[in-house]
């Protein structure tokens, strides 16, 4: 199998497996406990945390441990919110953030808190202007993500920073996307709070964490002791370890990051020279190193991934799947991006699993599978 989504999750390494399988058989005692093996418990915890806050350049007492990036998300944004001034009620996103923050976005507008989207130019960049203009005094927290999942694009965090702290209010971050895949530094990168997934870069599933800048306040949104009150829920111990495993793994992330962009713009330039049709969004913008969202002509993105299925090739479309068929990505429509080419949009993410033999096998199956289709399409057009 060719497998070029990595975006959607990764496959947990070997190391990860091997650091995870004694906790669960022998250090599966509550870390709460008073006990002995509690307490071994609790020294593999701050061991992990410890290693998080080393790789990601954080202090310990920074790291809350989630069940993911959703929860973080949720935690940090309603968290925040709760924490704020009476006078600061509005929230800011982007119209771009994953589909389950957005619908995060609407679940506080229902509940009658102002929320605001910043829009996105064509080419899937921030508009920092729109940005400046919707962050104001009334604003308790912006929540951006530092880069997209389906376009890749890098989102201007520093900037938006300045513009939040200027206005007083906070900046929580998204890092899902980013962390694992390009350097990241708490300490330095301008945001109140982090969140992220471990399965996103060869992590477990299910594990998660929120970086949360030391004094900031927030208010939990399940309550217990665990994480010094800030979320409550007995630990997944051998999840954290697998986190924090696949972290101390990362290694040089900047050389990795070199090599799969080459691998990207390879495919790339080699889609674009067999199909001539083929259209590739937010190219010109600065992205992540493995994504590539594209599409060929207008050819339906199922057809396209029947035919990468039939090659064994693994990639995603664009598009929710609801009940009744498919559903233009929100991400695409905020472009301005028409739904019939929307609906076309197939996203090839690569990473650090990703070889030149994958790459130079797709591009020797998957043209001349497509060519004929494409020209099909060509004739038949109205
Ligand atoms: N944010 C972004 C940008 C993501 O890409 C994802 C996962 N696709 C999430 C949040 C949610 O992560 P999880 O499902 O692990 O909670």
């Amino acid at each position: 199998m060719i497998y070029l989504d990595h975006n959607a999750t990764t496959a947990p390494a070997p190391e990860v497996i091997a650091a995870m399988l004694p906790v669960f058989s022998s250090v599966w005692a509550n870390s709460s406990s008073q006990h002995g093996p509690g307490q071994d418990a609790k020294r593999t915890l701050s061991a992990a945390r410890a290693t998080v806050a080393r790789v990601l350049g954080c202090k310990p007492v920074e790291v809350i441990f989630t069940s993911g990036a959703t929860e973080a998300n949720h935690l940090a944004v309603r968290g925040l919110l709760a924490a704020s001034a009476p006078q600061r009620q509005r929230v800011v996103f982007s119209s771009v953030e994953h589909a389950g923050h957005l619908k995060l976005a609407h679940a506080l507008r229902e509940a009658g808190t102002v929320v605001d989207l910043i829009p996105v130019r064509p080419d899937g960049t921030l508009d920092l202007a729109a940005a400046a203009a919707l962050i104001g005094p009334d604003v308790a927290l912006v929540s951006l993500m530092a880069a997209n999942n389906e376009t890749g694009v890098l989102m201007p965090v520093a900037e938006v920073a300045a513009i939040t702290q200027a206005a007083g209010a906070r900046l929580h971050v998204d890092a899902t996307q980013f962390i694992g895949k390009l350097p990241f530094a708490f300490a330095s990168c301008g945001a109140d709070a982090v969140s992220f997934s471990a399965h996103k870069f060869n992590g477990p599933k299910g594990v998660g964490a929120l970086l949360l800048r030391q004094g900031v306040a927030l208010l939990p949104q399940t309550q217990g002791s665990q994480e010094r009150g800030r979320r409550g829920g007995t630990e997944n111990l051998p999840g954290i370890v697998g986190l924090a495993t696949a972290l101390a793994l990362l290694g040089d992330v900047n050389a990795q990051a070199q090599r799969v962009a080459h691998l990207r713009d390879a495919l790339e330039s080699g889609l674009r020279q067999a199909l001539p049709d083929t259209h590739i969004w937010s190219h010109t913008a600065a992205r992540l190193p493995g994504t590539s969202y594209l599409r060929f002509g207008q050819l339906s993105a199922d057809v396209v991934l029947q035919r990468l299925d039939r090659l064994d090739v693994a990639a995603s479309s664009g598009a929710a799947c609801s009940s009744g068929g498919s559903q233009a990505s929100h991400v695409l429509t905020a472009m301005a991006v028409p739904e019939e080419e929307a609906l076309a949009a197939v996203r090839f993410s690569l990473g650090v699993s990703t070889t030149w033999e994958d790459i130079s096998s797709l591009l020797k199956t998957l043209p001349p599978m497509l060519a004929p289709l494409l020209h099909e399409e060509l004739t038949t057009a109205p």
